[in-house]
């Protein structure tokens, strides 16, 4: 029964992608495509150390005709360039437990895809476009109908006087109602009454540029799910209390949320626990993009939206589906630290070689399910290998000019505001005086 029904659900998926690709087939784009361009909103100075660890976090969107253009051709990664010639690790990635594995995946080693694997991450794209939307762009209006958020623009053009050279939080227009442009079904969480901001088409990413003062180091990069303004009734809904947001038009603050589709079994762990404890990696993911945006954006909490698909992974439960039965995890405790995260992303993108691993950093719980086994195995010989130059080449990180250098070939950093190309080398001793000066390492130059 689930898996007639699973089917179907993903043939209809299957279906809307084949749409969207038809239309992405005739995009064209004259830039680039051996440089990934990237509009700046926004750059946090968030450690500031000369003689340790440098960490610096770019907000901003993607060239979307660029984006577009490359998806026809079948490359789905924004940060395309980045990820193939600069040490990074995904958001997604850094919360991954064992450091062998986090190296492995920062040297840009993957395998292809096995399809029972496939079917469950298409599962969960089809839930995610269920849940915030597939193609429908919302737009939110004030009382007197004027449009104070429309989903295809990026976010902060819509905050008026938003004041970036001051973290003092904004008070924003008065949210009242949300309305579906276009004619594809509405989404769950419009149609239980959220107001919310989907991230279509992952077009706001951001760049952590994590680095120390001989240039090592690299990037971590992502794409946040939906921002949801916070309702009233928040606390209630997450207590357990109410089901439904109540948005009385006082609301100024956003939740940073992700999407995750699990079966029952890992759903009621995390029940009977708390998320941060039994997914501490969604802690971190939600954690880092909730700590690039502006401060002024008030992104103050973080939520994982979770489907209980059924017992099983591979198949959703017909009921479950049709009753919409999604559950909010709030991240109630700070278990992250950004600042320890910056330096477990710098102490992996650092790495040169297997003879730089610490066998302390080896997690074996999860090795059953682990598709790096066979690499692993060879990193543990090599660990230990006394001859460097007999290291296999796949394993070791090329040479670099430092990671700024390297940047300055992949990306090209463009003010949002002014349309000027900046430049990363410059940018860095700015950001870096500006914090001194103001003794502040939220500094903040650009939008
Ligand atoms: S097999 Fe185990 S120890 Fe090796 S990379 Fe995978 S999770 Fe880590």
């Amino acid at each position: 029964m689930s898996e007639v029904f699973t089917n179907k659900l993903l043939f209809e998926h299957k279906k809307n992608s084949k749409q969207r690709k038809t239309r992405l087939d005739k995009a064209v784009s004259s830039l680039p495509l051996n440089t990934d361009i990237f509009y700046v909103k926004n750059i946090k100075v968030l450690r500031n150390k000369p003689a340790g660890i440098n960490a610096f976090a770019i907000y901003g969107y993607h060239d979307m005709q660029q984006a577009a253009f490359r998806r026809s051709q079948g490359v789905d990664n924004l940060f395309h360039v980045l990820h193939t010639n600069v040490p990074s690790v995904r958001a997604s990635d850094i919360g991954e437990r064992c450091g062998i594995k986090r190296f492995l995946k920062s040297l840009g080693i993957t395998y292809e895809i096995p399809d029972e694997r496939q079917r469950i991450f298409n599962i969960g794209n089809m839930i995610e476009e269920k849940m915030i939307g597939g193609g429908e762009i919302l737009l939110y209006v004030d009382k007197d109908g004027s449009v104070l958020l429309n989903g295809e623009t990026p976010f902060n053009e819509y905050v008026e006087q938003y004041e970036i050279l001051t973290d003092k939080p904004v008070s924003r227009g008065r949210w009242y109602m949300a309305k579906v442009k276009g004619k594809k079904d509405v989404s769950w969480l419009a149609e239980d009454g959220w107001v919310f901001r989907h991230n279509y088409g992952d077009k706001e990413g951001f760049i952590y540029v994590i680095f120390d003062n001989q240039g090592r180091g690299g990037v971590l990069t992502g794409h946040y799910d939906f921002i949801l303004l916070k309702p009233s009734n928040w606390d209630r809904i997450t207590a357990g209390q109410d089901s439904f947001p109540v948005y009385t038009g006082e609301e100024n603050s956003w939740v940073m949320c992700d999407v995750k589709t699990m079966n029952s079994r890992v759903f009621a762990k995390i029940c009977s626990s708390s998320i941060a404890v039994q997914k501490p990696e969604y802690d971190i993911q939600t954690l880092l993009y909730q700590s690039a945006l502006p401060k002024g954006m008030n992104v103050e909490s973080r939520a994982v939206f979770a489907f209980n698909k059924g017992v099983q992974s591979d198949a959703v439960d017909p009921e479950a589906f049709c009753n919409k039965e999604y559950a909010i995890f709030p991240f109630t405790e700070r278990f992250q630290h950004i600042e320890e995260v910056i330096e477990k992303a710098y102490s992996t993108l650092a790495k040169q070689s297997p003879v730089d691993l610490d066998m302390r950093e080896m997690d074996t719980q999860f090795c059953n399910w682990c598709d790096y086994k066979d690499d692993c195995m060879n990193v543990l010989i090599h660990m230990t290998q006394a001859d460097t130059d007999a290291i296999e080449e796949r394993y070791v990180r090329p040479k670099q000019e430092g990671v700024l250098r390297e940047l300055k070939k992949c990306v090209r950093l463009i003010s949002a505001r002014t349309g000027k190309e900046l430049d990363v080398e410059q940018l860095t001793q700015q950001l870096v005086q500006q914090a001194q000066q103001k003794n502040n390492v939220s500094a903040v130059i650009e939008r």
